[in-house]
């Protein structure tokens, strides 16, 4: 079950409230490849070709993006057979995130300022 996040800035008071984690539908690989575009789809095709039912973790995780200076939630997967990441791109501006890592702080992408972190719901 997936969790709405809710960031807000200390200092400006911006606010994001976004879905992390993962839904019901994610158990399954197919599922989860169609959450990343096409030419990510391939190399993650090839990548568990021959495996019978390859193990992974999916999840959105939540992101502070340079490029459109939002907090997003993207896409991370990892076959945990070849030890492969896959990330996806920022759903605003379709930029490259890096996503940090798992419940660690995130900053304020406008003043840089560690966000205070709530959770206000489940979503799936
Ligand atoms: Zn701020
Ligand atoms: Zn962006």
């Amino acid at each position: 079950m997936g969790v709405i996040r809710q960031f807000q800035c200390p200092s400006c008071k911006e606010t994001w409230e976004i879905c992390v984690g993962h839904g019901m539908k994610h158990g399954v690989l197919g599922r989860v490849m169609g959450e990343f575009p096409e030419n990510t789809r391939q190399k993650i095709a090839e990548d568990v070709q021959g495996g019978d039912l390859p193990l992974f973790h999916f999840q959105y995780q939540a992101v502070s993006c340079g490029h459109c200076r939002d907090v997003v939630a993207i896409p991370v997967l990892r076959l945990l057979d070849s030890g492969r990441l896959y990330v996806g791109k920022c759903p605003e501006c379709g930029g490259e995130a890096e996503p940090a890592a798992e419940d660690s702080p995130i900053a304020c992408p406008k003043c840089g300022i560690l966000l205070d972190v709530r959770d206000t719901g489940h979503w799936d």
